[in-house]
């Protein structure tokens, strides 16, 4: 019934609009989500013995979520939650704290009455299962007991990524039906399941995108991405923070919601590219990260391949599983290494709020699928035509009461599976198995303990303690692998060794993300595999209370300056992130402030990692209202070249480092540039760099140190005609080894051809001096040891 309002497509306008009403009608009274369809339940106030109205999400909004063209605020869907809960003994709703831009952070609980009121002892069940040490006997008779009473947790997380916009308006239609149905399949999931429904991760991108996209609307920009990244400092990898915990929203959703009730099942909803497939849902294409419990992959698989055939019995089509997204990284999992499931689903976009038409030869191929052509990981086919916003609800509306029917209907299955993950994670380390890693004193290592105690980790202290440098005294510490999470410590305090995977014509099949993740090594904190079992004692915080880096210089007015591109990117507001967390004070500079600001004003300017094109043109004409459009221009290249030959400090972070070289005619040539991925490849993986430590920029620093690679230009000094400055003008202040694999964690191909090429290099300019970084020395917030380096380049403007 969903692909009959794509024949409208040929009605003229008004006729359109009519045909358009009609469907919605139609699906009103057919859809089984629909909230016109559920029953009008109220609810008995107690106290004064009135009864309220369940209210609908129209008659909060003045629309029904997944309407084309029409977004709530913030504070329109919290406004809608708070009154759902004020009419439903269903539903608990409350707010967990306040987002980077002060925005209240909510989640609905939502359950049978009778289960709400009893929410401690639903927890306390939970608590025991996620950790059998607690139950003390041998643990069986006591664990059945509790997965006889206990309920699955499902956490349903929506609109992390801001602009795909239809999970946060499914949110309301699912919370309604859920508040408001007596159907048999509802009651059976109020009476078996605790859900916690969280209506967006990221509440201050829904007000970001509604107000570009209210803005917009009817020009010929509507539907556009807005120009800023929809979370003030990581964008898109926001979702890339699920074990560095570095933003506000991470540490809340983990503090507050996953350890405090280690869902069995994380329904986690997104929206994909609006081209290929109509719906993924698990299983993940491989690799999976080898940390993730057996069982863990077992229910993914089960109740993802158990959706879709669901789904695709009721009609719905271009469904694609076991293709795309890979489960590599715990950067988007919390839960693989917390005894849930993470049940991504990716449903294809139209234009935020606005239709699109999609014809079937535009379909195009993702990794594991083509969406033109049935197989085992796709179908059945999509015809193609319209894409509404109402589709976009209907297939998440779909999914979801379908895991939670699953969830209800599996009840004990889900409990017994979480024991067991449990149970197998507090084993006993057997002889010879891996005991856990003992953690010498370094200088970040208090940052480390801190992560791996917020994901539950227990850290203890052996009694050996460091003889030399400036912590000697300190014990040393030891996590060990028997615990709950010993396998999220393990995923982040060991190299990776990412597979080396090939499509049949065996091009290289790219990771869903970057392929390293060990926090050691981006930390410069050494963990040794140990063997054999230590004695070792509880550690109390104060033993781990180390020297915490500065590099604080405030200074105002501000003497470095941050290239904000309009055309947004993620590299931009994670820089800003590390100069908030201890650089020096700092401005922002965008493209049309960079063409007109007096730049002398600054000493260091930098230009976070973008490609050289983006940096130069930025948005093409056309596609944005042209006060966004253009990039620098030449007029920028033009300041900035002014702006070194007088003394100033150019600053380009990985990419960027091709403008600089390209705009300047730099006598350095990028070695990798242009080659295709069977002959050089690094998409996010830690490499080795020896550095010149005599050079100011490397002062502190070890001779040997890491450099966080990612789609990374690599160095070679190479005069030409066309050179604008001698050769002689280049200082080489870290390189690639000339011997050995660089690669110390992830996937990189082709290594021999970085081989003693430069990864860093200062170029004297005039009176000024551009510094080329070939990799990105402040990935993502974690990479603290080549902090120094970063902020050394600062100070020394
Ligand atoms: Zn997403």
């Amino acid at each position: 019934m969903i692909f009959q309002s794509l024949s409208i497509a040929t009605f003229n306008m008004r006729l359109r609009i009519i045909a358009f009403l009609l469907i919605v009608v139609t699906s009103l009274s057919t859809n089984v989500f629909s909230p016109a369809n559920a029953r009008r339940v109220t609810k008995r106030s107690a106290d004064i013995g009135t009864t309220t109205q369940i209210p609908t999400p129209a008659e909060v909004l003045g629309f029904t979520p997944g309407d084309d063209r029409k977004l709530a605020s913030w504070n329109q869907v919290v406004t809608y939650f708070d009154k759902l809960a004020n009419a439903s003994d269903r539903v608990k709703f409350e707010a967990l704290g306040k987002t980077t831009m002060d925005k209240p952070f909510v989640m609905a609980t939502i359950s049978a009455p009778e289960n709400l009121a009893k929410l401690e002892e639903y927890r306390k069940i939970q608590e025991q299962l996620a950790d059998p040490r607690k139950l003390r006997t041998n643990p069986d008779p006591k664990a059945a007991q509790l997965i006889a009473r206990g309920k699955t947790i499902v956490l349903i997380t929506c609109g992390i990524h801001s602009t795909e916009v239809g999970s946060t308006l499914s949110s309301m239609l699912i919370a309604h039906r859920l508040a408001s149905s007596n159907e048999p399949e509802i009651q059976n999931i109020l009476k078996n399941t605790i859900i916690l429904l969280v209506p967006s991760l990221n509440p201050d991108g829904v007000d970001i995108v509604k107000n570009w996209y209210d803005k917009t609307l009817g020009t010929p920009y509507e539907g556009t991405d807005p120009p800023e990244l929809y979370h003030k400092y990581t964008g898109h990898d926001n979702n890339r923070d699920w074990y560095a915990f570095t933003q506000v929203e991470t540490k809340i959703t983990v503090d507050k919601i996953h350890n405090v009730w280690h869902p069995q099942i994380v329904h986690d909803i997104h929206q994909q590219g609006a081209f290929g497939s109509r719906l993924f849902l698990p299983p993940y294409m491989e690799p999976v990260e080898p940390n993730v419990p057996k069982q863990i992959v077992q229910g993914y698989t089960e109740l993802g391949n158990w959706m879709a055939k669901q789904m695709r019995a009721q009609g719905f089509k271009g469904i694609t599983t076991n293709s795309t997204y890979d489960a590599w990284s715990p950067s988007r999992a919390y839960s693989h290494y917390h005894g849930g499931v993470r049940m991504l689903s990716e449903t294809a976009s139209c234009k935020l709020a606005t239709p699109i038409t999609v014809k079937f030869d535009e379909l195009r191929s993702r990794e594991g699928y083509d969406p033109q052509k049935e197989s085992d990981k796709f179908g059945p086919l999509w015809p193609g035509g319209e894409w509404h916003l109402r589709d976009i609800t209907n297939y998440m509306i779909t999914g979801a009461f379908l895991l939670l029917k699953h969830a209800s209907e599996n009840r004990e299955q889900w409990l017994q599976r979480f024991y067991e993950i449990g149970k197998e994670a507090v084993r006993p380390t057997r002889r010879g198995e891996l005991f856990g890693f003992s953690i010498p004193a370094a200088k970040h290592r208090r940052k480390l303990v801190d992560i791996l105690r917020r994901a539950g980790v227990e850290v203890d202290a052996t009694n050996a303690a460091a003889t030399k440098g400036p912590l000697a005294g300190g014990p040393t510490l030891l996590v060990r692998l028997s615990q709950p999470y010993g396998s999220f410590a393990k995923a982040l305090l060991e190299p990776q060794h990412y597979p080396d995977l090939r499509d049949s014509s065996g091009r290289p099949i790219a990771p869903y993300d970057v392929t390293a993740h060990s926090l050691t090594m981006l930390m410069d904190v050494e963990a040794k595999p140990l063997y054999v079992p230590l004695t070792y004692r509880r550690l109390s915080i104060a033993d781990v209370d180390e020297e915490r880096e500065k590099f604080r210089e405030v200074s105002d007015p501000p003497r470095t300056a941050i290239y904000k591109a309009l055309l947004p990117t993620m590299d931009e507001g994670w820089t800003r992130w590390a100069f908030e967390e201890a650089g020096p004070n700092y401005a922002s500079l965008d493209d049309k402030k960079l063409r007109e600001t007096d730049l002398s004003a600054y000493r260091t300017i930098v230009i976070p990692d973008q490609s050289a094109r983006a940096i130069l043109s930025g948005y093409a004409r056309g596609t944005m209202p042209p006060e966004y459009t253009g990039g620098v221009g030449p007029e920028g290249v033009r300041a900035l070249r002014e702006f070194v030959e007088h003394g100033g400090t150019l600053i380009l972070l990985n990419r960027a480092s091709d403008f600089a070289i390209e705009q300047f005619k730099l006598p350095i040539r990028d070695v990798v540039a242009g080659l295709p991925r069977t002959d050089f490849y690094v998409p996010g993986s830690i490499l080795r760099i020896e550095l010149d430590t005599s050079h100011p920029l490397a002062a502190g620093m070890p001779k040997e140190s890491i450099a966080w690679a990612e789609d990374s230009p690599a160095f070679e000094v190479s005069e030409s005609q066309s050179s604008a400055v001698p050769r002689s003008a280049v200082r080489v202040i870290a390189r690639y080894p000339a011997s050995g694999n660089p690669l110390l964690s992830g996937w990189l191909l082709g290594g021999d051809r970085i081989k003693d090429k430069a990864a860093l290099v200062e170029v004297t300019m005039g009176k000024g001096r551009i510094i080329l970084f070939g990799f990105r020395p402040q990935y993502r917030g974690q990479s603290l040891a080549t902090y120094p380096l970063f902020f050394n380049a600062i100070s020394r403007g």
